[in-house]
């Protein structure tokens, strides 16, 4: 991805677990699988029901090692003791909105004297009408501290637990109300564990079962790599309500179309996920053959594929069997850069810290160069760059495996607004032009349909084709594109 440096940033991951013990260390181990979806916080909320505190939660801003100190043996052994229980949620988080500091680190704790009403809240997603919903519960006398959807969310169903109402009882009501993308955990001080996907299942989640034994989480590579097999998808509108030690899947809200994000298979999953049966990597590797299938440009002996890693490197494969032409890898990204690039200015120099080049491969040749996608087209520029500067190739066409981002994201992804999308504005010979490379061109949506296999009528590609599957985000994108032609 052209912004996976410094712009668009991934979502959140959430999980959790109702284990015969020790769930802390098992939701731990998911939260690692699960750094790719926000690396910017986590936290572990987990059931004490001996405590005075029955619900206690470790969170931070950092890494999942930073966080729970896991280079330290001693100080990790004593944050997961004070965690310790059979039962809890967790959470990574990259900002899609609200701020960066700790006290947006997540779960969110709900604090009350009955213990069906005390909770705990991880969310995914991002709610399209949050500043109606804000500004209506703030007309009710209620008082959000932080500018962050997942608050307003914790009062909704903090608001509808009264009068011994249940956790799928809440989520219905408010479901009413909330229009967008959210997936969440729950626990509350009764032990009751509850994952809920939203109505239209935009962000994935799943669950599965061992010897008794269930877990749960955004990303189906979590669950496995705690030795939990077959993971099932949460259906759209269901809730997996987990109460002392059976299990119930419950239909909390109906659910009259599926709108299922497309960029989890292009971009933000886990190759090794699969996400309604689809694999990841499969998916991938197919809109390699897919993009491939438009072709034009003449393949010679010396045309070589590269992929800009790693999250198109599927897609570089499938590209360069279907055309015959060498893969190779030019780039080699730095897996150990960890947060210090981050915080690095000059893009540039990101370029560099992010990925060496290997000059040799690309001396002279004609390259074509994998993108997995554009958005603001920023990274991408000095990616080409850096090639043609240090590298010399004869000619760099970019091949895009997604199609081109038209229209803003209002459900999680960090891409606001039409201004920043380069895709919205430009031609594919201007951005060639813009970028530094000899040609620019992008997958058909056709081609995206097809590679990852689900009926188009199931899947959200409103950022590519302007068609919101929900009220607020249509309504939103009027706005934008009001905001854009001033
Ligand atoms: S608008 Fe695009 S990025 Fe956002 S949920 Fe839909 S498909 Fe995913």
């Amino acid at each position: 991805m052209d912004n996976s440096i410094s712009c668009m940033k991934e979502e959140c991951g959430i999980c959790g677990a109702s284990l015969k013990k020790n769930s802390e260390i098992e939701i731990y181990k998911m939260l690692v699988q699960m750094q790719h979806r926000g690396q910017l916080s986590a936290g572990i909320t987990t059931f004490q029901p001996n405590e005075n505190l029955i619900l206690k939660t470790h969170k931070k801003i950092g890494l999942v090692n930073t966080v729970f100190c896991a280079e330290h043996n001693a100080k990790f052994n004593s944050i997961m003791k004070k965690l310790e229980s059979r039962k809890g949620i967790g959470h990574v988080r990259y900002a899609t909105c609200g701020g960066d500091d700790e006290t947006y680190a997540q779960p969110f704790e709900h604090l009350h004297g009955k213990k069906n009403r005390w909770f705990s809240l991880a969310f995914n997603g991002n709610i399209a009408n949050y500043e109606k919903i804000k500004k209506e519960l703030e007309k009710q006398n209620y008082h959000l501290m932080r500018k962050t959807d997942t608050e307003a969310i914790l009062l909704l169903i903090a608001k509808e637990l009264k009068d011994n109402k249940t956790i799928p009882d809440a989520l219905k009501k408010i479901s009413e109300k909330l229009d967008g993308a959210y997936n969440l955990a729950i626990i509350n001080a009764e032990g009751t564990l509850v994952a809920a996907r939203d109505p239209l299942g935009i962000k994935p989640l799943c669950y599965a079962i061992k010897e008794g034994e269930v877990a749960f989480a955004s990303e189906s590579v979590a669950l496995e790599s705690i030795g939990f097999e077959n993971p099932i998808d949460i259906k759209a509108g269901e809730a997996l309500v987990i109460e002392k030690d059976s299990y119930n899947l419950i239909q909390y809200t109906e659910s009259k179309k599926r709108a299922h994000c497309f960029f989890e298979w292009v971009y933000f999953s886990h190759p090794a996920s699969t996400i309604e049966e689809k694999l990841v990597y499969d998916v991938r590797y197919n809109l390699g053959k897919e993009l491939a299938k438009g072709e034009t440009e003449l393949v010679d002996e010396n045309t070589i594929v590269v992929s800009v890693p790693d999250s198109s490197t599927p897609a570089g494969h499938g590209f360069s069997e279907a055309i015959n032409a060498p893969f190779l890898e030019g780039l080699i990204r730095n897996r150990y850069i960890g947060r210090t690039f981050i915080q690095s200015t000059n893009r540039g120099e990101k370029v560099k810290e992010k990925f060496m080049i290997i000059n040799k491969i690309f001396e002279g040749k004609k390259v074509f160069l994998i993108e997995d996608s554009i958005v603001r087209g920023t990274t991408l520029k000095n990616i080409v760059n850096y090639i043609n500067k240090y590298g010399k190739p004869k000619e760099i066409h970019v091949r895009v495996s997604c199609p081109k981002i038209i229209s803003p994201c209002y459900y999680g992804i960090d891409m606001s607004t039409r201004r920043e999308l380069i895709g919205a504005n430009k031609s594919e010979e201007e951005i060639a032009k813009i970028i530094g490379a000899t040609s620019v061109r992008y997958q058909k949506i056709e081609g995206l349909i097809n590679a990852i296999g689900l009926n188009k009528d199931d899947l959200c590609l409103a950022c590519i084709n302007g068609k919101y599957p929900t009220k607020w985000g249509e309504k939103n994108s009027l706005e934008d594109k009001k905001v854009c032609m001033l």
